[in-house]
């Protein structure tokens, strides 16, 4: 059956039982006496629930024909995006991303991600069961820097590789589901092929939420993991929740910025420590930033100034990105050069001194001095 008339068919049904429930007791359970007038049908469908809410989990996030419905359906819903540069950027963004994730994780290999840009203006990415993942073309119109961009796929194959809406979906569905059958079946029964569908779109419809903090956090933490086996800049999930947050004091794009950091998510400000703070030990506990100010050895190695559309602080990142490569690829026991004005340690490029930074043989002499 086409999935969009299937949707279509219950989904008023769906919005129904939904506003006529809440704050209602509307759990149904197996085996439970008639308790809220719903007629035999629907105590049938208490027994039922659990299997039918696994078994289409299940079949999206495990099996290809489900991960191709939920494609097809959330390329319906929210829209596909054509535009040939956003399209490149995603595919090469997930190309070097996967190698990257391959590294810590090999299932990859097995259930590679499917993806698409999506033609919603805010900025957001999603990664739904069965690693199907949309990024929104308003990311890439509001965010051009590729690293990160990167930070965020790789967020998103985190909650990918950990399959975060297929274990918390169950709970959120299953309330729901029982919230919709109990305003829709009053006095009738809802066959087997129906209950299906009702499960389906409200499947859709929780899909693409991000997950509680905890989820996040690992999301977070697994993205940079991701990060730091390409050749992105893993100071870039720092740099981008610093974005972030410079953009919600703007009211013009808190909105937007709400979207990818909604309120129940831990703030940009503590993501962006937490993500430094792993960037930290990446380096060996040598290097640190804080308010644009990057620390080598805990001596100060620079103040970084705004450049390229980025802050201070936001730039900062990146240079402290390249030194905890450095760092960590051991080109520390190499000496710091300046090669076509930009600061090397080893064969890591650190920073290229923009207007408003100390010229390039300066900051390479001191980092020199203080490696
Ligand atoms: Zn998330």
């Amino acid at each position: 059956m086409n999935w969009k008339k299937k949707i279509l068919s219950t989904l008023t049904a769906a919005a129904v039982g939904l506003s006529l429930t809440f704050g209602t007791p509307a759990t149904v359970q197996a085996g439970t006496a008639d308790l809220i007038g719903a007629g035999v049908g629907i105590i049938l469908q208490g027994a039922q629930l659990n299997a039918q809410l696994s078994a289409q989990i299940k079949h999206y996030e495990e099996t290809e024909q489900g991960r191709q419905e939920l494609y097809q359906a959330l390329r319906e819903k929210y829209g596909v995006n054509e535009d040939p540069e956003y399209n490149a950027k995603l595919e090469r963004i997930i190309t070097n991303l996967s190698k990257g994730v391959e590294a810590v994780d090999p299932t990859i290999k097995d259930k590679p991600y499917i993806y698409f840009v999506s033609s919603q203006k805010s900025i957001n990415a999603s990664c739904s069961m069965g690693r199907v993942m949309m990024v929104n073309a308003g990311t890439f119109e509001k965010i051009t820097n590729e690293d990160e961009l990167a930070a965020i796929v790789g967020h998103e194959m985190g909650h990918g590789q950990k399959s975060h809406v297929a274990k918390s979906n169950k709970n959120r569905l299953q309330k729901a589901v029982t919230a919709s059958l109990a305003g829709t079946a009053i006095g009738s029964s809802i066959g087997g092929g129906a209950l299906t569908s009702i499960i389906a779109n409200l499947a859709l419809n929780h899909s693409i939420a991000h997950g509680d903090k905890k989820q996040e956090t690992e999301a977070d933490l697994l993205g940079l993991e991701y990060m730091t086996h390409t050749n992105y800049n893993p100071g870039a999930c720092a740099a981008v929740m610093q974005k972030f947050l410079e953009m919600s004091i703007g009211a013009e794009q808190s909105k937007a910025v709400a979207l990818f950091n909604p309120s129940d998510h831990p703030d940009s400000a503590k993501r962006r420590d937490a993500c430094a703070k792993k960037l930290t030990e990446y380096s060996g506990n040598h290097v640190t930033a804080k308010d644009g100010v990057v620390k080598v050895n805990n001596k100060t190695f620079i103040t970084v100034a705004p450049a390229a559309g980025m802050s201070g602080a936001e730039r900062s990142y990146f240079v402290m990105g390249n030194l905890a490569a450095a760092y960590h690829n051991k080109q520390n026991k190499h000496e710091a050069t300046v090669q076509n004005g930009t600061v090397l340690l080893g064969n890591q490029p650190i920073i290229t001194p923009a207007e408003g930074d100390e010229d390039a043989y300066t900051i390479a002499e001191r980092l020199n001095a203080i490696k």
